[in-house]
């Protein structure tokens, strides 16, 4: 098959680049050509992580915005869509936090639990600031591409683990009342903090779907997620126990196969924002869970939970409501 010609590149925004598979995305779309729009909460620490992978620091911004904090993303948006000379032509979601181990839920500044808060609210509401201006770029191929994982897909083994408890939003009464003390999970259960993080990845691939149904025929913006491979040794699981963090990697490597390093998943990402032949709406990308030589992406089956249109449109409308849009 004759390989399609690659769109010119344009400015991308990514979230979570002072590690990890963020980093090595804006190094492989800088490469590509791409200016990059980084967002971190420590833009000193983003520049210094960028500055150690040799990137130019002239094809980079980096903005300020803690994605914890409500007040954080519309303060910096603003101040993003002020100083912007060109509209932006993709959008990558992908910082997170995962907190296994906590005993009590940590709370953002508008008291949400906090990796709900982090990985999926303060992502929403930049996505929903952010339409507008990718509306407004001509680039042939505008995109929102977001991180979504294994553990948050039960048509996938990675999805069923029971440990605490695969991914499930319930029938989200945690949202509908609030999701302020005492409630810290979506479904309105008591707190379980490696599912709160499955919970908020789970919202990150229904958002997306939810985006591709109700805005792609009317802007054209592809939206589509990916889970990149397992890249197991990354800070993202820094709040682990520490012989976890020594075994995860070798099991991984050598034992399920699933590894990926940081920087072929970052790569992927790029890949996703960039290349012409992941220009399609809806769909979740996958490798696969063993990692195979030169193994080709493919569309992942999602979950029921994952993919049902009431759950979410719920999950929408309420999101809307918990992040001030509603
Ligand atoms: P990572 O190295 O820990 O990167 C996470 C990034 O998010 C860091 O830059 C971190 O910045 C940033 N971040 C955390 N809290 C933030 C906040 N409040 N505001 C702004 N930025 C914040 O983790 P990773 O493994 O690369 O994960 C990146 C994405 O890939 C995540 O969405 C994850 O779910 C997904 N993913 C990872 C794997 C894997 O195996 N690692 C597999 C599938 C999907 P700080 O330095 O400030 O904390």
């Amino acid at each position: 098959m004759m390989a399609l010609p690659a769109a010119a590149p344009g400015t991308v925004l990514i979230t979570g680049t002072t590690s990890g598979v963020g980093l090595n995305a804006v190094k492989a779309l800088v490469d590509r050509g791409w200016t990059v729009v980084t967002a971190n909460r420590d833009p000193v620490r983003a520049a210094a992580a960028s500055d150690s992978l040799g990137i130019p620091a002239d094809r980079l911004h980096h903005l300020r915005i803690d994605l914890g904090d409500l007040e954080s993303v519309r303060v910096g948006v603003e101040a993003l869509v002020a100083s912007l000379e060109q509209p932006l032509d993709a959008l990558v979601i992908n910082a997170a936090v995962y907190k296994p181990r906590l005993k009590e839920p940590e709370r953002s500044p508008q008291g949400y639990e906090l990796s709900m808060a982090t990985n999926h609210l303060g992502h929403f509401l930049l996505i929903q600031l952010l339409l507008e201006d990718l509306q407004r770029s001509t680039h042939p191929s505008r995109r929102v591409v977001v991180l979504g994982t294994v553990t948050a897909n039960s048509k996938e083994l990675g999805g069923k683990i029971p440990i605490p408890a695969p991914a499930d939003l319930g029938d989200l009464s945690g949202f509908e009342l609030g999701f302020k003390a005492p409630i810290s999970m979506a479904s309105g259960k008591p707190f379980k903090p490696g599912k709160a993080y499955k919970d908020s990845k789970l919202c990150n691939m229904i958002t997306t779907q939810e985006l591709h149904r109700r805005l792609n025929a009317s802007t054209g913006i592809v939206f589509s997620s990916l889970y990149p491979g397992c890249v197991a040794d990354t800070p993202l699981f820094r709040n682990t126990p520490k012989l976890f963090q020594k075994i995860f990697p070798w099991f991984q490597k050598n034992i399920t196969g699933g590894y990926v390093s940081q920087q072929l998943a970052g790569d992927r990402v790029a890949q996703v924002v960039a290349e012409p032949e992941f220009a399609v709406s809806g769909v979740h990308w996958s490798w696969g869970n063993r990692q195979k030589r030169g193994g080709k992406q493919f569309s992942q089956e999602l979950s029921y939970k994952a993919s049902n249109p009431v759950t979410a449109q719920k999950m929408w409308d309420y999101s809307m409501d918990l992040v001030g849009l509603g």
